[in-house]
């Protein structure tokens, strides 16, 4: 089920980028296992895949020594700075920093650890209120700063679309989030590169990819419903 799941998504990414004359092998689909267990991990593993996307600390920490060490594990949810020292040096890549201050403690422990970060500056482009994320217009300045800290390199920029109906809802807000990293990119600042964009979910990953995510980060699509009624575990 999950490996069919897996292939229709692939197919998805697959067409859209025909329809947007883009190259599938620039995308990355991030098969998000938050909630899941271990052996529907183990069971997309086998299916090929090979980035996983988490949003708890404590989760990630339960669930990166029971897998192979392959896998490219993608911070996605909203991180404080107390559990930073629990994943640096082990996730591929943070894509939910928002703030400088949760910028210079990545820094620090990546100082500490001698690892080199890589970050996404999250990027509330609906100005939701319900949202984490930076301000579209604040972001050029953050990215100026984080880039000036040891231990971190800039990738690019996420954000968290709408929960919507219709997915083209959605795709003006794709633009803008494209937009805005030609603008960062046009203004080369040192350590800053724009080559990722993360955006997209199950509901709006086809729109997203046309307007050119590099990233998709895909949970139901591929592991079906999440419940939540069960209780989470959050021991740190
Ligand atoms: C849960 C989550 C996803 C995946 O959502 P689906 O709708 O299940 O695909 C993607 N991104 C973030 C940041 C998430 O928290």
């Amino acid at each position: 089920m999950i490996g069919e799941n897996l292939e229709s998504v692939k197919k998805n990414i697959e067409m859209n980028c025909k329809i947007a004359g883009r190259d599938f092998k620039d995308v990355t689909l991030i098969a998000v296992s938050k909630t899941k267990p271990i052996e529907m991990l183990r069971e997309a593993y086998k299916a090929g895949a090979r980035d996983f996307g988490e949003n708890k600390v404590q989760e990630l920490m339960d669930k990166i020594p029971e897998m192979p060490e392959d896998i490219r594990w993608h911070m996605i949810g909203h991180l404080q700075r107390n559990k930073v020292k629990y994943i640096v040096g082990k996730v591929y890549m943070i894509h939910s920093v928002d703030s400088l201050k949760l910028a210079e403690e990545i820094s620090k422990e990546a100082v500490k650890k001698q690892v080199m970060v890589k970050i996404l500056i999250e990027v509330n482009v609906a100005e939701e209120e319900s949202k984490f994320g930076v301000k579209v217009s604040d972001t050029a300045v953050l990215a100026e700063e984080i880039a000036k800290l040891p231990g971190i390199s800039v990738e690019g920029l996420m954000t968290i679309a709408p929960f919507v109906d219709n997915p083209e809802k959605n795709r003006l807000y794709f633009q803008k989030l494209k937009q805005l990293s030609v603008d960062i990119k046009e203004k080369n600042i040192d350590n800053v590169n724009m080559n990722v964009l993360s955006m997209g979910m199950t509901g709006d990953y086809s729109v997203a990819v046309q307007e050119g995510a590099t990233c998709v980060r895909v949970g139901t699509g591929i592991f079906g419903e999440r419940d939540y009624t069960k209780h989470q575990p959050e021991n740190l």
